[in-house]
């Protein structure tokens, strides 16, 4: 395996990053089981080499030294915690960058990371604070697992992971492939491909190279409204993919995997609230099985978008439920910290170009 030293280049992947045979390939003169242990330190979450106590004193030195003595690429540069228990982490990466990642507790105390796959994103939806951030760059599968450990280490057991923070995942699979891998993998953090969620606005050759390829995990889409004229001004990915390839997709995936896919709706007070919109997302859903999320806006400032009352999404709501359509009402866990959906990045704004 041809990897970098510097581990200020792209390419150099960090610890938690690495599978099993990744770490085996460092450690060429070891028997196989070493590279097991160090796997095992790693996907707990420990912060250095020393506290591997398991390994030999030569091998923690081996595994330091082609790390520069770091575990991780990046650090927690903020911590926000809301008044509904959730957490936010702001991330400093190692080029000076930053991304946030949000630890989400229900009623019942199950726990969901939500984590971002890139820094920015470059999908430009008219409501979201990270669309208009813009793009820097893709997150490493290291730096995708790193959210993972620091709000592990924090809050305790995490059930479910959601690729729901900044970015597009769909334009980062190969590194949100490998998160995947390492979050699910049994000897490992071991959490169930049906546990974790990639949100996509509806990337469509994603959505069919997962449909191919897997991991099969639940599937979450952006719809937000079944109006190609508004969704095209809003999602501009809509112009590119619209409505009916990305139901095509919807369906080969739902072939596949025989699973309920999730619809994301956010709902704007003067854009997308009227029955009409609710009878037209009705319509459109219908060959499809499928959970809508409802999620009312949250406000991002300089947007002169409304949030619309608690009203008029119980009104939405239950007429898409008079149609036959499962429907959750997203809470707007995190408003307090800014970790609400579709506001992360407010406390970024320095850091990105
Ligand atoms: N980029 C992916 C993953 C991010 S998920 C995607 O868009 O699916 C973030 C979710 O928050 C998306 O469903 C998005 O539509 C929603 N969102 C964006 N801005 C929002 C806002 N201001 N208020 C409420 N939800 C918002
Ligand atoms: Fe990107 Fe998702 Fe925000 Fe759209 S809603 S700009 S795809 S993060």
């Amino acid at each position: 395996m041809s990897m970098s030293v510097n581990p200020q280049e792209e390419t150099f992947v960090f610890p938690s990053g690495l599978s099993i045979e990744e770490l085996a390939a460092l450690l060429p003169d070891q028997p196989a089981y070493r590279a097991r242990q160090a796997y095992a330190w790693f996907s707990r979450g420990i912060a250095d080499f020393a506290s591997m106590t398991n390994l030999p004193r030569p091998v923690r030195d081996t595994l330091s030294a082609r790390f520069h003595g770091k575990v991780r690429s990046s650090s927690v540069a903020r911590e926000m915690e809301d008044p509904d228990g959730s957490l936010k982490l702001q991330i400093r990466l190692r080029d000076g960058s930053a991304v946030e990642c949000v630890l989400l507790e229900d009623i019942e105390g199950r726990k969901t990371a939500c984590l971002s796959s890139q820094v920015g994103c470059p999908m430009g939806c008219a409501f979201c604070k990270t669309g208009s951030l813009g793009f820097l760059r893709n997150l490493g599968a290291d730096e995708i697992m790193e959210q993972f450990h620091f709000l592990r280490e924090r809050r305790g057991a995490i059930s479910n992971v959601v690729f729901m923070g900044m970015g597009e995942p769909m334009l980062n699979l190969p590194a949100v492939r490998k998160a995947i891998a390492l979050l699910s993998d049994p000897e490992g953090i071991g959490i169930s491909l049906r546990k974790i969620t990639i949100s996509t606005s509806g990337v469509v050759p994603g959505i069919l190279d997962l449909a191919e390829k897997g991991p099969y995990v639940r599937l979450a889409v952006s719809l937000t409204t079944a109006d190609p004229a508004l969704r095209s001004e809003l999602m501009p990915v809509n112009r590119k993919w619209p409505l009916d390839t990305l139901k095509q997709a919807l369906l080969s995936y739902q072939q596949r995997t025989n699973d309920r896919i999730t619809l994301e709706a956010v709902i704007i007070g003067n854009v997308n609230a009227s029955d009409a919109d609710a009878l037209a997302l009705a319509s459109w859903i219908a060959p499809l099985k499928v959970q809508v999320n409802l999620i009312a806006w949250n406000p991002v400032e300089g947007m002169e978008y409304q949030t619309p009352s608690p009203a008029q999404m119980r009104h939405f709501r239950e007429l898409l439920e008079s149609r036959g359509i499962v429907v959750v009402q997203r809470m707007s866990r995190g408003r307090g910290v800014m970790g609400a959906c579709g506001q992360l990045g407010d406390t970024l704004q320095t850091s990105l170009p």
